[in-house]
């Protein structure tokens, strides 16, 4: 019944939601290495921000390390998502490791434009969450070059030399419009600011964040499937605040909801993050159908059909084996 309009339906499903691209891609990478090389396949971090997946490669023989120095000498190592710095690239060769890189190839853009900058001499402000993977691998580029700014308070602390070459780089899964305001800020401080030649804020990002927007207008909660070291699920709550949901909550699955939530509520909308499973939001709906909330519309603000092949060191040694 999803995606088929019912009218009065007290539940607005956002859409699009959940999966994007690049978690999809990376995911699938875990599950082909494991049927390819068997386990125990380690992977460096979780490989996408969501509990549920991580547990469930888990089980199916995928090891998780934070480093790799947790990973013996000459076995497969997959590399998440978020990406990682040359330092990591180069501390792998060393210890003569099998690399996949799983890395989303929007986040390699990022990492592409930070060397580039750097290499013209320009200073980057590489707006993004200090401690979040992806920024420590972009950082990682060009270490001497970069800034982080975090906020749009951040930008009055910066003094830089006159006549100082800036540009500016962002973390793929930030709330569009506060990294907007950052950059007017920036813009407004360094006049000579330099734009990247596209926006770094991802396609599925935006996408999400339009639609949660949508449903948030006429929910008086929202309900965000998603973990929270997941930066794009986090900024999603955020979003259906400002849109004006009268409350929001994240959670990784229905067991953290609380029924006192729904007291007086009577639209819900329900949104998940980009490496959020759908079958966590089927739950939540199930939820909310044996709490008063049987019927969901589905509100869909754009189409998606992006698909990215998988990391070509694997296809290779996919065909090698047949
Ligand atoms: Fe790639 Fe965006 Fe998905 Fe991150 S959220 S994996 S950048 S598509």
């Amino acid at each position: 019944t999803l995606g088929m309009p019912s009218v009065g339906g007290s539940v607005l499903l956002a859409d699009p939601r959940g999966y994007c691209a690049g978690v999809d891609r990376a995911v699938i990478t875990v599950e082909k290495a494991l049927d390819l090389y068997g386990a125990p396949v380690y992977v460096r971090k979780q490989i996408v921000h969501n509990k549920h997946v991580v547990n469930n490669l888990a089980a199916r023989g995928a090891v998780f390390v934070e480093e790799l120095d947790e990973v013996p000498e000459g076995a497969t190592v997959v590399f998440s998502a978020h990406g990682v710095s040359p330092m990591v690239h180069a501390e792998a060769a060393e210890r003569s490791l099998k690399t996949i890189d799983a890395t989303c190839p929007l986040v390699t853009k990022v990492h592409h434009e930070a060397k580039r900058f750097a290499s013209e001499g320009k200073h980057i402000l590489l707006i993004g969450h200090i401690g979040h993977e992806e920024v420590e691998g972009t950082a990682g580029e060009a270490p001497d070059d970069i800034t982080i700014v975090q906020t749009p308070d951040d930008v009055d602390d910066l003094e830089f030399p006159e006549g100082a070459r800036l540009s500016w780089l962002s973390q793929t899964t930030l709330s569009v419009d506060e990294t907007m305001e950052t950059v007017r800020r920036l813009r407004e401080k360094f006049p000579q600011l330099e734009d990247p030649p596209s926006d770094d804020i991802c396609y599925a990002t935006q996408n999400r964040q339009v639609a949660v927007k949508e449903i948030a207008k006429d929910a008086d909660l929202v309900i965000v499937v998603g973990s929270a070291n997941s930066s794009n699920s986090v900024r999603l709550v955020e979003v259906a605040l400002e849109a004006g949901a009268k409350a929001s909550y994240r959670i990784d699955d229905i067991s953290e909801i609380d029924e006192a939530w729904l007291v007086g509520v009577e639209k819900v909308g329900v949104t998940s993050g980009a490496s959020v499973p759908d079958d966590l939001v089927q739950d939540v709906l199930g939820y909310l159908s044996e709490h008063g909330h049987p019927d969901a519309d589905a509100v869909r603000t754009a189409d998606e059909s992006l698909i990215f092949a998988l990391p070509p060191e694997l296809r290779k040694d996919m065909k090698a084996a047949g």
